[in-house]
């Protein structure tokens, strides 16, 4: 098509510049013919005295230069109509050639714009654009073939903390290896795109068996396992892996995009990183997405407030202590219980600022009870991800420098769980705090995987019972024996125990018993604000120790 129009262009380009030229032969011609007459004339009137046909004629006859201008006519005929083909055509190729080079450099031109705002500039991946384009048409395929599609959302879990150590340079270096590796495992390489700073999607179409889709998301997970070499260093990278099917989970992009999202989400907090969607996980979004982004400025807009929640030592009857329990009070969806956004904050490096956040302001209450001479221990909750950052010994100390804490007031909650994941980093950090001073207490103790071998590695003051074995233990005998059997345990290795979860006078009868140390529950109070225990503490049976007659 291109090159008939070409041709055609080239043909008509011949004939107009063929004319020019012609034109100019056919003057030739014309100036030739009238040189002959005016020759000839001469001629004429020069031999015969006249200008006359026979003086023409004769003057012809004997004039053998007159011949050779009789025939310049038809040389300039020939001569112009043959160099004006030859012009014509050298100029229309020329200009045919201009114009092809001129045409291919706007097709390239084009064709880099497009991919410049199609593709990430980084890894040269496509963007979010084309990957929505992409899957736009794959779904449009796949209902007309009826076939499925999956779409995948891999997401690099501690990127912003790489990114923050390490650098622009390094982190880029890394997406960039990331998205090698992305490529080596997607079956259609094509597939691959990088939606977001962080976040990577993959396309895959005409599955035959959407276990396909789940033998992927494990690859990916493989493929991330090895550390990335960046200058010299090895930096291990968690990605999460959310999946979603066409059309099981929706029928048009958005959806699909939308729900490869939340399913994302609760990889985050599943053993395996991969989530594939489902409707229960709903509930999980939109509010709980937006909620995530709040969390942010809850801290700035003094949305937290922190309650206490009181320990009694059953030896002594005296308030021993109390445990900071963080509280969200969200401007339009009111209450938020911590249960709900601290698993939110802990899959994120929010949960950094928000144990920065709880530190200072129990530190700053505890040093405003001991200023009054109210000698009670503070507990404070740290999250697993807390015990993976190396920085938590100097954030605590320069908190408490800077509140005027001394470290034995400090309790520190930790679970089994969070030591669990990384043993000797977590290890490292919790002797380290413990040399400074600090003692650390084992929460929510028996739901977890129990490891007797960690528990005696650690270095613990305090075991927690958790509340689910305590609250029936007036009703079941079961349940009793696991308390009675714990506490003694916990003695054993030295460690004293607090109950939490003491609803009643029974409960707490029973406990003193079998030899509990100390109690936490709805019984002794709810959790309350620094101004309500302050009033509670003036009002209750249970007296707080004085510096003066200090306990252990
Ligand atoms: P946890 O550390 O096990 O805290 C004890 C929870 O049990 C508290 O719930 C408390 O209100 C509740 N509780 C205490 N006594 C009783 C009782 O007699 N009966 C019943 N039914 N419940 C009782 P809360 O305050 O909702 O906290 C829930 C969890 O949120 C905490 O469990 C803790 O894991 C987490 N959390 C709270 N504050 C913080 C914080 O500042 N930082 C971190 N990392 N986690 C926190
Ligand atoms: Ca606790
Ligand atoms: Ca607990």
């Amino acid at each position: 098509m291109v090159l008939t129009v070409a041709s055609q262009l080239l043909g008509d380009n011949v004939r107009i510049l063929k004319s020019a030229v012609s034109k100019t032969a056919y003057e030739g011609v014309v100036i030739a013919i009238s040189s002959i007459v005016v020759a000839t004339s001469l001629a004429s009137l020069y031999g015969m005295g006249e200008v006359s046909l026979a003086g023409i004629m004769i003057a012809q006859k004997e004039n053998f230069g007159l011949w050779i201008l009789d025939s310049i006519p038809f040389v300039f005929g020939f001569w112009g109509q043959y160099s004006s083909s030859i012009i014509a055509y050298q100029a229309g190729a020329m200009i045919y050639d201009q114009t092809q080079e001129l045409r291919n450099k706007t097709e390239n031109l084009e064709k880099r714009a497009n991919h410049v705002i199609t593709h990430d500039p980084l890894t040269d991946l496509p963007n979010r654009a084309l990957f929505y384009d992409r899957v736009e048409r794959a779904i449009f395929s796949a209902k007309n073939k009826n076939r499925l599609l999956s779409v995948l959302l891999i997401e690099i879990e501690n990127f912003k903390d790489v990114y923050d150590t390490l650098g622009r340079n390094s982190s880029d270096i890394i997406l960039k290896q990331i998205s090698t590796r992305l490529q080596g495992v997607s079956l259609e390489r094509d597939g691959v795109a990088k939606i977001d700073g962080d976040v990577f999607g993959i396309l895959l179409t005409d599955i035959a068996d959407l276990r396909e889709t789940e033998q992927l998301a494990q690859y990916i997970q493989k493929a991330m396992e090895q550390p990335f070499i960046v200058e010299r260093l090895q930096v291990v990278m968690h990605s999460n892996v959310g999946i979603v099917h066409f059309p099981e989970h929706g029928e048009d992009v958005d959806t699909l995009v939308q729900r490869a999202g939340v399913a994302l989400h609760i990889a985050q907090s599943s053993n395996k990183g991969y989530a594939l969607y489902e409707s229960s996980f709903d509930r999980h979004s939109p509010l709980r997405l937006t909620l995530m982004s709040e969390l942010h400025h809850a801290i700035e807009r003094n949305e937290l407030e922190l309650f206490y929640q009181a320990k009694v030592s059953l030896l002594s009857d005296e308030l021993y202590g109390a445990e900071a329990l963080v509280r969200w009070h969200h401007p339009t969806h009111g209450f938020i219980s911590p249960d709900e956004f601290i698993p939110m904050a802990e899959r994120t490096r929010m949960i950094k600022q928000l144990t920065s956040w709880v530190l200072k302001e129990a530190f700053r209450h505890c040093a405003n009870w001991h200023k009054q001479d109210i000698n009670i221990k503070i507990s404070v909750n740290l999250s697993a991800k807390d015990l993976h950052d190396p920085e938590l010994p100097d954030l605590i100390a320069g908190v408490a420098a800077a509140a005027g804490i001394k470290p034995e007031w400090i309790i520190l909650e930790i679970t089994e769980g969070s030591v669990m994941s990384e043993p000797e980093n977590a290890l490292a950090i919790i002797n380290r705090l413990h040399s400074m001073g600090y003692q650390f207490s084992i929460d929510d103790f028996g739901t977890g995987y129990s490891s007797l071998a960690y528990l005696k590695k650690m270095p613990l003051t305090e075991l927690k019972i958790d509340k689910s074995f305590v609250m029936d233990i007036v009703g079941s005998e079961n349940d009793a024996v696991i308390v009675k059997a714990t506490i003694n345990l916990a003695h054993n290795l030295g460690l004293h125990v607090t109950v939490e979860g003491v609803e009643s006078q029974e409960i707490m009868a029973k406990l003193k018993d079998y030899g509990c140390d100390v109690v936490q529950g709805y019984y002794l109070n709810k959790p309350l604000s620094f101004t309500d225990f302050n009033q509670w503490m003036s009002v209750s049976k249970w007296k707080p120790a004085s510096h003066m007659t200090k306990q252990s």
